[in-house]
């Protein structure tokens, strides 16, 4: 259960705001010291470590120079290509200071954006610390989006450069990605002055003149570069990373630098318990937040070494992670539900197979973690299993376990306890009022948020106050969007999101876009799509679908051919990850008589609950449609 000193701890980070972030400060350096620990005269703006200057770039590659520059900084392991790589500290800072010399060959400097598009692969991670290193804001996009997607983000970003590949691998199979790179510059309005693209020799490419340039080649002129850090302000931003919402358009969240490299820092001592000179595996990818915050940044400013791992957890077979914890003495471990439930499947032997003496804790997030999952890779690996739950928007866990601030039991099930710094409150949507013990209310966060969270949607600040923080009636409060409910003995359980936001293995997907993905085919009218519970991947979309002329699918080989084309129309626009399950035709969708559409009702059917009131329905008869095609899967 909670122990005292999580409960003092706790209660300080709240109560004594800024006494406790000016010595969580002390974890990083600062070229010159904050004037003010918190600045938030313009709620629910917060503004953190005023007038001090600071670099993430130092903080995770130049400041371990002096103490370890020949001890491992990032292991590269990719299964899909069968190759491996390690750069000590030093030799990343020189990857580091190659990097940024051709990005400023480039014309990038401070503040300028600086799009990335590429697989799990070293050079991801020189280019992210590159732009750091100039004050450059880099806006990574997870290498699974296809182009509509992609060219969203470069409209709204505006990178003066994009950085990518020819191409990835998932599961043996070749992604190319130039070419879908090619389709999005040639839709987006924005176009970059400047490609620079990394040549794996995976995928043909055809180069475009004037703009694209090879890594290696304009790379050679710059082998010795040494580019000074620029000093940034600590509320200037560091980067850029688009999540969904329940908009078609997704919403740039913003991070500073020093909130950002303190709240890392911090999280590496009392979450992770991660120590200088040890190991960090996370297995997520650096598209999402977890890989920007625990592959990239977290692990570095605590001078430790990470893996970036390309690959799957079952190729070459399902002991491939914990081959990697022996080899690499890894002590924190990062992961997914998902990828736990596909090793469940596999031969149970695994995880005894290799010796995992090394490793302290498995941290997973990201998505539910149910209980007999939990439960099943915490005996088997004989480590405790912590589940945090956090957002694109915090960068950071919320709710968690803290070992590192006071030894507590976890259960299973649930994320545990608020983590310092965060005022959660679990509050009544109707009313704004706190929900007592055992009722289920929506998880808030009272502001100002803590360092390293959002500071702003980039370029609209009016829909970031909108968007996260009101929805409460009566008062500012953050949403995370997230229903729960708390225990007696203060502890939280998720109940998934209260708007249309999906997650599929952790990927978190708005049916929003899928809609209007699939309702850009000629012969769609109208499109609903909900998430539905999977025993694999948590959730999966399934559409319902009214085509403009009923002729068009009156035999069972049309409709499967439509389902097929508006499936390929997601993979091309989206990307493979948003296709869903099935797309099914329906003559309406069940709506209120307000033309709302009923989507809670249709997951309900879906999933074989009971979809309870059906007052407001306008024609029942659609519910009938949708029960009938359920039922014959
Ligand atoms: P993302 O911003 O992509 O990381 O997705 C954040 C969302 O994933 C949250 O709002 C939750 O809906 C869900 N999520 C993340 N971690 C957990 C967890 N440990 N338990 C339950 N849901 C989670």
């Amino acid at each position: 259960m909670q122990g005292e000193k999580y409960r003092q701890f706790h209660a300080r980070s709240i109560n004594e705001r800024e006494l406790f972030w000016r010595e969580q400060a002390a974890l990083i350096h600062w070229q010159r010291p904050f004037d003010a620990v918190l600045d938030y005269s313009r709620p629910p703006f917060a503004k953190w470590f005023i007038g001090g200057k600071t670099n993430l770039c130092f903080n995770a590659v130049d400041r371990w120079l002096a103490t370890q520059a020949d001890e491992r900084a990032l292991i590269w392991v990719s299964t899909e290509v069968n190759q491996e790589r390690t750069y000590t500290f030093a030799a990343l800072a020189r990857e580091v200071n190659r990097a940024a010399a051709m990005m400023q060959a480039c014309g990038v400097g401070h503040s300028d954006r600086v799009l990335i598009y590429m697989p799990m692969i070293p050079e991801a991670a020189f280019a992210m610390l590159a732009c750091a290193r100039l004050g450059a804001i880099h806006s990574v996009v997870f290498g699974g989006f296809a182009s509509h997607s992609l060219a969203t983000r470069i409209d709204d970003a505006k990178p003066k450069l994009i950085v990518s590949a020819d191409g990835g691998s998932r599961a043996g199979k070749v992604v190319a990605y130039k070419p879908l790179l090619d389709e999005a510059i040639r839709l987006a309005r924005h176009k970059p002055a400047t490609v620079l693209l990394v040549d794996r020799g995976l995928a043909p490419m055809r180069k475009t003149a004037d703009r694209d340039l090879d890594w290696t080649s304009f790379g050679a002129a710059y082998d010795h570069a040494q580019i000074p850090v620029t000093w940034l302000e600590a509320s200037d931003p560091s980067y850029i990373l688009y999540t969904s919402g329940t908009t078609g358009k997704p919403k740039g969240v913003q991070r500073d630098t020093g909130g950002h490299a303190v709240a890392l820092a911090a999280s590496m001592k009392y979450i992770f318990c991660g120590n200088a000179g040890e190991t960090y595996f996370s297995t997520s990818d650096i598209g999402w937040v977890v890989g920007h915050s625990y592959i990239i940044y977290g692990p570095l400013l605590a001078g430790m070494a990470t893996i970036m791992y390309e690959g799957t957890p079952v190729r070459p077979d399902g002991g491939i992670l914990w081959k990697l914890v022996e080899q690499y003495k890894v002590s924190v471990m990062f992961s997914a539900p998902t990828a736990i439930r596909v090793l469940k499947k596999q031969d149970p032997a695994f995880l005894k197979k290799y010796d995992l003496a090394s490793l302290r804790h498995l941290f997973l997030a990201g998505e539910p973690l149910d209980e007999s999952t939990a439960q099943w890779i915490q005996e088997g690996l004989g480590r405790p299993v912590i589940d945090n739950f956090w957002q694109t928007e915090t960068g950071w866990p919320i709710l968690s376990a803290q070992p590192g601030v006071d030894a507590m039991l976890t259960k299973f099930g649930s994320p545990s306890i608020p983590v310092y710094g965060y005022d959660v409150r679990l509050l009544n949507e109707q009313t704004g009022k706190e929900v007592g013990a055992g009722e289920k209310g929506v998880v808030a966060i009272m502001p100002p948020l803590p360092p390293g969270c959002m500071s702003t949607v980039w370029g609209d600040d009016d829909r970031f106050v909108e968007t996260y923080f009101k929805t409460i009636p009566g008062q500012l409060a953050y949403s995370t969007f997230d229903w729960g409910v708390r225990d007696e003995n203060g502890y939280y359980f998720i109940l998934g999101r209260t708007d249309d936001v999906i997650n599929v293995a952790g990927h978190r997907l708005g049916t929003r876009e899928i809609e209007e993905s699939i309702s850009s085919h000629a012969s769609i009218a109208e499109v609903a799509v909900i998430g539905v519970a999977d025993p694999l991947k948590g959730q999966v979309p399934v559409g319902f679908a009214v085509v403009k002329d009923a002729t068009q699918i009156e035999t069972a080989a049309a409709r499967m051919q439509l389902e097929g084309d508006l499936m390929k129309v997601v993979d091309t626009q989206l990307g493979a990850i948003a296709r869903p399950a099935r797309i099914h035709f329906v003559s309406m969708l069940p709506k209120t008589r307000s033309g709302k559409i009923l989507r809670r009702l249709i997951q309900a059917l879906c999933e074989g609950r009971d979809p309870g009131d059906l007052t407001t329905i306008e024609d029942p008869s659609a519910l009938d449609q949708v029960r009938a095609l359920v039922s014959k899967g």
